[in-house]
């Protein structure tokens, strides 16, 4: 990194989603002078909306060094966790909890089937489990369930703690952090400082022309399930997927769709949503639905992130998709390395397709 003796701060950020706050504080904790800026609450946006799944056999079997890289990052999640209480007192609620997928038609079971391959073949835990043993686990199991995937090692952190758990990280290592500002052009930055990092997320086309990020909204609901036994595992049966919380509420998720920029709530979402968790636990029909919101996932061109160089003082680090989240701890160091000692960022590189 070539510093600019007069400048102010090293490094500015703009977008201060999960992935703005986790790279800032990295570059703080190597010594840096960051400013990050965000245009309006900081981690409100995708972050916030978020299930928190740490699970990269289900989402990033794409292609395998994407795959490694997931896994790689879902192992730094202890550590992680262990570090960001030890700094700011915060509990991430990193729980390894387990995930099963269920079957229930003969075409899910195939699809099970080669999951189960994928994971072994990439020495992951998993395990086929019948009806039987998905309903012994969990008694309340709707009885159309045909057959499970146990992925003990697919994890969730509590995403609304590791924000706020990076707040004050980041806050506490000196990083100068403005909201409601918004970053009309990187250039504005590049007055005081050195290099920039576009990590806004959804709207990172925006401010970087050369990539193309797009949103996708998800929606999402809570269930107050106080009355029922502890879930004790992430429940998925696709696209639905069941997060229990430490709180005794149950997220629910979510959809998948391409509708520009609005964030907001549908009532057909909702009613999806909610009939489809039914059909998995029939027991959700007695319990209150206390929570709905919907967030913007940025996807890139392909499924791999955008981490990287794009032009001498300009860099990003954004279309994270549906693995924000899981793949925060990585893409924190990949961006300090390449900016710092101007590394490859390999399948992450965001000139790949110019
Ligand atoms: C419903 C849903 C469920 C999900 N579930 C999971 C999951 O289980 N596991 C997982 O790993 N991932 C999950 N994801 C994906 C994950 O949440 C995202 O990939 C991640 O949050 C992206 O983080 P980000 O910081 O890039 O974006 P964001 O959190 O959206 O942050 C971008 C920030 O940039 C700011 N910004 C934008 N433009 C500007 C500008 N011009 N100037 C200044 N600031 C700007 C915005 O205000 C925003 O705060 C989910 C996403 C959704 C929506």
């Amino acid at each position: 990194m070539t510093s600019q003796n007069t400048l102010a701060y090293d490094v500015g950020i703009a977008g201060a989603g999960v992935i703005g706050l986790a790279i800032a504080r990295e570059l703080a904790l190597r010594g840096k002078k960051v400013l990050l800026v965000d245009k309006g609450k900081a981690g409100a946006q995708a972050s916030y909306a978020s299930g928190g799944m740490i699970r990269p056999i289900t989402e990033c079997e794409h292609n395998q060094e994407y795959l490694d890289s997931c896994m790689k990052s879902s192992e730094m999640y202890k550590q992680y966790a262990e570090d960001l209480k030890t700094e700011t007192g915060v509990d991430i609620e990193y729980r390894v909890s387990g995930h099963i997928k269920v079957a229930m038609t003969a075409e899910d079971e195939e699809y099970l089937k080669k999951k189960y391959e994928t994971a072994r073949k990439n020495g992951v835990a998993a395990e086929l489990l019948s009806k039987q043993d998905v309903k012994q686990r969990i008694p309340f199991f709707s009885d159309a369930i045909r057959m499970g995937l146990y992925l003990p090692n697919e994890h969730q952190v509590n995403n609304r703690k590791l924000v706020d758990a990076l707040l004050i990280a980041v806050k506490k290592n000196g990083v100068i952090l403005r909201e409601d500002m918004e970053v009309a052009d990187l250039s504005t930055l590049l007055d005081s400082c050195s290099v920039v990092i576009n990590c806004a997320g959804a709207w990172a086309s925006s401010l970087s022309s050369q990539i193309s990020v797009k949103p996708i909204r998800g929606q999402m609901i809570r269930f107050d399930v106080s009355s029922l036994d502890d879930l004790g595992y992430i429940i998925s049966h696709h696209p639905l997927y069941l997060i229990p919380r430490n709180d005794k509420t149950l997220v629910v998720g979510s959809t998948v769709e391409d509708v520009g920029f609005d964030s907001g709530v549908s009532k057909e979402g909702m009613s999806m949503l909610k009939s489809k968790a039914i059909a998995v636990l029939p027991e959700l029909a007695n319990c209150p639905i206390i929570e709905s919101w919907a967030g913007l996932r940025p996807k890139g061109e392909d499924y791999v992130p955008l981490i990287g160089k794009l032009s001498d003082r300009v860099f990003c680090a954004t279309g994270h998709y549906r693995n924000g989240i899981l793949l925060a701890p990585l893409t924190a160091q990949l961006a300090a390395d390449v900016i710092i000692d101007d590394t490859e960022t390999g399948i992450f590189d965001p000139r790949r397709f110019s």
